[in-house]
Order: C-alpha cells, then structure tokens, then sequence
C-alpha cells in the first residue's frame, strides 16, 4: 500500500487530491493506493470571491463549500490541522495521529502576519479574507466623503493585480453612487512601481491618470497611527486616511518551519520545475506555500497540481517522473464593473496585460461559477487535459 498525503485542502491541495483520485482510481480500488487529505478547515473558499463581495458580484455563501463535498470519491480526508512534518521518516503529525506517507504534497498556502505591522489590524481593513471582505462592505456603504487607500504591505501577496482591481472597482463604485467627486482614491505600494512588472505598472499608471486616481509608490509600511488615521513609512512619511484597504505581510505557515525546508519568510524551497522540495524526490510544495518567484495565485497552484500529480502517478506506476512545470498562471484582472482584462505570464513569458473588454468580465462572472467543478473539481477529468 502506497499512500499519497496531501497537506491543506484549498485550491492547490483539493485540485491535487481529485486529479490523483482519478489518475490512480484503480489502484485506489483494488487498495493498493491511499490518498489522503489533512484540512482542518471545513469549508473550502474560493478567495477572488472575497474581493467581489464588498461590490456586490458574489456573495459572501457563494464563496465557500464544505472540503467534504469538494472531494472525488476514494480521497480519505482527515479533518485535522498538521503540527508537524517529519520529512526524513515521511510522517505528518496532526494533534490526533501521526500518518505515515510515501508520496507527500505540501500546499497549507500562505498566512496573515499582522503582527508585523502595528497598529495595521485594528487600524485597516482588507478583501484577503471572508470576514474582512464582509466588514469592508459594511464600511464602503457608509462612506460618504473623503480618502481611501488602498495598499500592500510587503512583497509576495495573493493575487497580485487584486489591490489594483480593487481602485478600479472603486473608482466606478462611487461613480455608480454619484459621489466620487467626493472620494479621493489613492494607491500605495512598496515597490517604486504600481506592479512587479514595469510593463504592467506603465498601464495601470496611465489608467489612474485616465480616472483621477492617486498614487504613492515606494512606500513601505513601518506603522498605522490608529488614533491619526495615518499610514507611517520606513522613511517616516504618512498618509492621513478615512479607510485604508491595506494587503496585510504574507508568510508561511508556522508549523513548517521546523522542517528545515524554508526560507527566512516560511516559504517551502522548491524545484522551480520538478516542484520537488529541496533534498526530498518523494516531497513536493505548490501554490502559495513555496518559495517561487511566480504570482501566489489560483491558477498556479492549480497548475502545479496537475504537474505534481502526473509525477506522483509516474512514480506509483514505475515510471521516472517526467513532468515539470512551466511557471505559467494568469488572472482575470477586473478593471472596473463591466470591465475587465487578463493577465498570462511564464518562466519564459514576461506578464502579458490584454485589452480590457466585457466579454473578460463576462468570464470572470462564469468562472466564478465554473471554478467549483472545473478547476476545484474537475468534472471534465479524463475527457480533457
Ligand atoms: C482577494 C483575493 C483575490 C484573488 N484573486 C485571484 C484570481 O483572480 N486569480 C487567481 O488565480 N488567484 C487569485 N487569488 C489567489 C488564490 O486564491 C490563491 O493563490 C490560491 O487559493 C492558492 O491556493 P493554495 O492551495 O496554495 O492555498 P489556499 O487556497 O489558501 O489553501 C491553503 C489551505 O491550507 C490549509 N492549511 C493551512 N495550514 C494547514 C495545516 N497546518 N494543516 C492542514 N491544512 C492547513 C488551509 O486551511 C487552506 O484550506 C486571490 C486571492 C485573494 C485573497
């Protein structure tokens, strides 16, 4: 019996667990195979919903279903949180069991580390989680007058083009309530670009000039004043605020650092192609839990699922683990209500920004349908690639 064991059930994780299910559905039936998931979360949420909840294009239940129906038949899930990692004798530990594997998928993505940052929990507000995008509604159907900012606090972050998306869809937002005359929109961001890319940074730059929005970049946040309101750089500058939308630092998850597979940020240190993690061939890392110099995003870690999981199946048949991954993701970048554009990049493609059209915000829309049974679930399994 060979068993594959897969840590975190978001998109990456859950994507792995079904591809494997129906890859090694044999070998799963005749009981010579086990794939197991360890989630302890009983809900699996699909996170570009949160940023569309404050504008009224999802709901906030329409972003979350329960892990237990997001699974193909033949996955064992194991409704726990790991403690710990024990790479070299292939055992994950939850609080309960420990559970021995021959195959292993790291993908616990990645976590909020307000802490670093004071003052930024009780002073900002946010669309990277359910809560915060339900509270940030709230706030945003108050506000009248005056500034808001929108920010990042520190490189990596989720889904890169989202703090921009969301100027975009405020600018129109208050146009929509007749009072953007009234709302001042600002866009800070730590690098002295408004996107890693310099190409990209050019478009949205022109954009905001297109649509009266402000921007401060090169600003890294050190510090929020509660009481002021004010954001406070390294270099000591502040930016008074009425409501400031700020990405809060990205780490990885805690109980990893005693494996002595990641970096100083918590990031598991990966292959950039076999997405092994480094010294382990039967241990892999995807989606925002590594260390790779790729957008943390949906598309990725859905994308590294299908590579890991051909090279795990390669593996249990006997075969050398041949596939690799290219570095390729994309977003649907939402550039306004009605509006949107995509972006594609990989290891050998510099980030390419579409037009912006309805029919990108249309898909949008219907992705946000589709992602349960297509890319979460993948219904087509076996019928496409
Ligand atoms: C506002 C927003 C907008 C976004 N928009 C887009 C978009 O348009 N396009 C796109 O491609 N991506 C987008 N993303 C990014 C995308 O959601 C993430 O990159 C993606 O979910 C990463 O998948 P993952 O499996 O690595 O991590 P996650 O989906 O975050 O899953 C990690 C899982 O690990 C579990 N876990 C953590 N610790 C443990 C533990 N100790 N034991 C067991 N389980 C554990 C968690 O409970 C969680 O279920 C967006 C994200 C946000 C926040």
């Amino acid at each position: 019996m060979k068993t594959i064991a897969i840590v975190g059930g978001g998109s990456g994780g859950v994507s792995t667990a079904n591809h494997l299910a129906y890859k090694l559905r044999e070998q799963v039936q005749v009981g010579i195979v086990k794939i197991v998931l360890v989630e302890g979360s009983q809900s699996h949420y699909y996170q570009p919903g949160f940023l569309e909840i404050p504008f009224d294009m999802m709901t906030p239940y329409s972003t979350y279903k329960p892990i237990s129906r997001m699974l193909a038949d033949g996955i064992t899930l194991v409704p726990e949180f790991a403690t710990a990692l024990d790479l070299k004798n292939r055992v994950v530990k939850t609080d309960k069991q420990s559970i021995n594997y021959d195959f292993l998928v790291i993908a616990t993505g990645a976590r909020y580390d307000y802490d670093s940052i004071p003052g930024l929990k009780q002073g900002t507000n946010n669309f990277y989680s359910l809560d915060s995008a339900v509270e940030l509604k709230k706030k945003l159907n108050n506000f009248k007058a005056g500034r808001i900012v929108v920010g990042v606090s520190s490189m990596p972050y989720k889904c890169t083009p989202a703090p921009l998306e969301a100027v975009f869809m405020l600018n129109d937002y208050f146009t929509r309530r007749g009072i953007r005359d009234k709302v001042e929109i600002q866009y800070v961001y730590p690098m002295p670009m408004a996107f890693p890319d310099q190409g990209i940074s050019d478009i949205a730059l022109k954009m905001f000039h297109e649509r009266g929005i402000k921007s401060n970049l090169g600003f890294q946040i050190k510090a929020v004043d509660v009481a002021k309101k004010e954001l406070v750089s390294q270099k000591d500058e502040k930016i008074a605020y009425d409501l400031a939308l700020i990405v809060p630092p990205h780490r990885g998850n805690r109980f990893l650092e005693s494996t002595g597979a990641t970096d100083q940020m918590g990031w598991v240190k990966v292959d950039r192609y076999t997405l092994n993690v480094e010294g382990y061939d039967n241990a892999y890392a995807i989606g925002d839990a590594t260390n790779l110099q790729v957008s943390k995003a949906g598309s990725v870690a859905d994308a590294e699922a299908i590579v890991v999981s051909d090279r795990i199946t390669q593996s249990v048949v006997g075969e050398d683990p041949v596939a690799t991954y290219d570095g390729s993701g994309g977003a649907l970048m939402l550039t306004g209500m009605g509006k949107a554009s995509m972006i594609t990049s990989s290891y050998t493609q510099k980030p390419v920004f579409m037009p912006e059209s309805y029919s990108f915000y249309w898909l949008k829309l219907i992705y946000n349908n589709l992602y349960w049974n297509i890319t979460a679930k993948p219904v087509l399994n076996g019928v496409v690639r």
